[in-house]
């Protein structure tokens, strides 16, 4: 049945396990994330589809059903799953998406590697992304196309169905024209873009970085524009903008920009951290710090999120102030990804070399400055964690948004913990309760973990509560409902307001 949902991400929303030679759909481990939330769209239209990969030796004669039929809590629903070869996906998405789009995202243009890309298998990928897309719509349906792997889907889709709705959402940062111009397929990339109905974002500043590199290639005119509420732009941060473009207008076309700031799941979070058994282990983990605070850092072993320049902060502290050797401990939380790439190794070595140079220099039989974890720690883990820390330092270099500084406010039912964060965390701009630091300026982030560590209680409950009071109001359903009503035209909710 054709579908008047269509959402396009390139993993399946479920995960597949094989029981007795069988194939069972389970839903995923962590409820916490996007594709739940996403799902419970399917429950408000009348039939729904998911587009999604999967591997296949023989992508002419898949080993597998190209389409199922899904029945969970969420309704029924089809997921049409595209088979693509073991260099498809190594070219599309570790190469081409990884190599040559991850860092003009971040705005590291030195780490851009365009030697490996093949742009027509990009393209080959995107085009087969759109013609299943196509092929599940029904006549004026949705289509929903979620991050930068899949740039080249709108255009396309465009061209094989116009009389569809498209919505796409950029996960990550946008960077300013004169980074995004680095990639030589910047032209047919924003004619793409151009090609939606509705392009979301994050926050404010990456809908203006997207107009002004669509703006110096082509022919767009801003239509409209509005102020920023303030809730988004409080404090003036490195990310913050005042105004921010809502419409355009390019080759007879209206396009809706609008920045919808990607939430956690904060009622999930709070039912695991009220837990009797979240509750122990928090106990636990504090009986076994004794005296020391617990600086916690958490995130993927990635150039963007800083654990370098943020071990040598610690460095740093422990080096001018001797007072806080033994009395406090960092446990740094850098998850590698699952994937053989030379720049990500690298940068484990070096923190893993960091770490041990600094345990070394410092550490006693009893007291070791840092506990570094190189594996992923389950969720409920991780929100006892959460509970026990004194300190949340999350100082990524670029972040598109960072869900680890909200699930950590979203975590302390007890009100209390100091959350560090960088400046350049799209989540930044709504969080100005926080401690804000600038990850590039060695001043900024030593200054900034030493306030952490001596704050008052009563500073530190006021700030939390208010860190808690926006990740409970913009959520991830917040997120998600957002950018469903900019198909509907704009809203005039959230992160913009109507120019006063
Ligand atoms: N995470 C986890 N276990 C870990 C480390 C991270 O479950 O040991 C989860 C974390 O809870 C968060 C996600 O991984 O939901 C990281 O999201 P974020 O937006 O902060 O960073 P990304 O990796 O998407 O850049």
């Amino acid at each position: 049945m054709p579908s008047n949902l269509v959402i396009v991400y390139h993993r399946q929303p479920y995960e597949e396990v094989e029981v007795d030679g069988k194939i069972e759909f389970r839903e995923n481990k962590s409820p916490n994330g996007i594709v739940p939330t996403l799902k419970s769209f399917f429950g408000r239209f009348e039939s729904g589809s998911w587009v999604a990969w999967k591997q296949a030796e023989d992508p002419s004669n898949p080993d597998f059903d190209r389409v199922v039929e899904i029945d969970d809590q969420y309704g029924k629903y089809t997921v049409s799953r595209l088979p693509l070869t073991a260099e498809q996906v190594k070219s599309f998405y570790h190469v081409t998406s990884k190599e040559a789009f991850w860092p003009i995202l971040h705005s590291f243009k030195e780490r851009y590697n365009y030697d490996p890309v093949d742009w027509p298998t990009f393209r080959e990928v995107n085009w087969a992304f759109a013609e299943a897309a196509a092929a599940e719509a029904a006549q004026g349906a949705v289509v929903w196309v979620h991050d930068y792997n899949l740039w080249l889907v709108p255009g396309y889709l465009r061209t094989l169905r116009p009389d569809v709705k498209i919505s796409f959402f950029h996960h990550t940062p946008f960077p300013a024209a004169d980074t995004f111009n680095v990639l030589p397929w910047r032209k047919e990339i924003l004619e793409s873009l151009l090609a939606c109905d509705v392009v979301g974002f994050h926050i404010p500043r990456y809908v203006s970085n997207f107009v002004s590199a669509a703006r110096s290639l082509l022919d767009v005119d801003v239509a409209a524009r509005q102020k920023v509420d303030p809730e988004f732009a409080a404090e003036v941060t490195a990310l913050s903008e005042r105004s921010v473009p809502t419409l355009l207008n390019y080759d007879g076309r209206q396009i809706a920009v609008q920045a919808s700031p990607v939430g956690v799941d904060a009622d999930y979070i709070d039912s695991i951290a009220r837990r009797e058994e979240t509750a122990t282990r928090a106990a636990e983990i504090r009986a076994d710090l004794g005296e020391a605070q617990l600086i916690l850092s958490v995130g993927r072993t990635d150039y963007t999120k800083g654990g370098i320049e943020q071990l040598s902060s610690y460095e740093r502290l422990l080096e001018s102030r001797p007072d806080l050797r033994g009395k406090v401990r960092l446990m740094h939380v850098s998850v590698p990804a699952n994937r053989n790439m030379t720049v990500y190794e690298n940068i484990q070595t070096e923190i893993e070399q960091m770490a041990g140079r600094i345990n070394g220099r410092f550490g006693t039989l009893d007291w070791q400055p840092i506990a570094l974890i190189s594996r992923a720690i389950p969720f409920e883990d991780l929100v006892a964690y959460y509970r026990a820390a004194d300190v949340a330092w999350i100082t990524p270099l670029a972040d598109g948004m960072n869900l680890v500084c909200k699930e950590f406010a979203a975590a302390r039912v007890d009100g209390d913990g100091v959350l560090v964060l960088s400046e350049f965390a799209g989540a930044a701009v709504e969080m100005g309760s926080a401690l804000l630091t600038n990850p590039f300026s060695h001043r900024s982030m030593d200054s900034a973990i030493s306030q952490a560590l001596e704050m008052p209680k009563e500073e530190r409950r006021d700030r939390m509560a208010a860190l808690r009071d926006g990740v409970h109001r913009y959520d991830i359903r917040f997120w998600a409902e957002h950018q469903m009503q900019a198909l509907a035209g704009p809203s005039g909710t959230g992160q913009t307001r109507p120019a006063a």
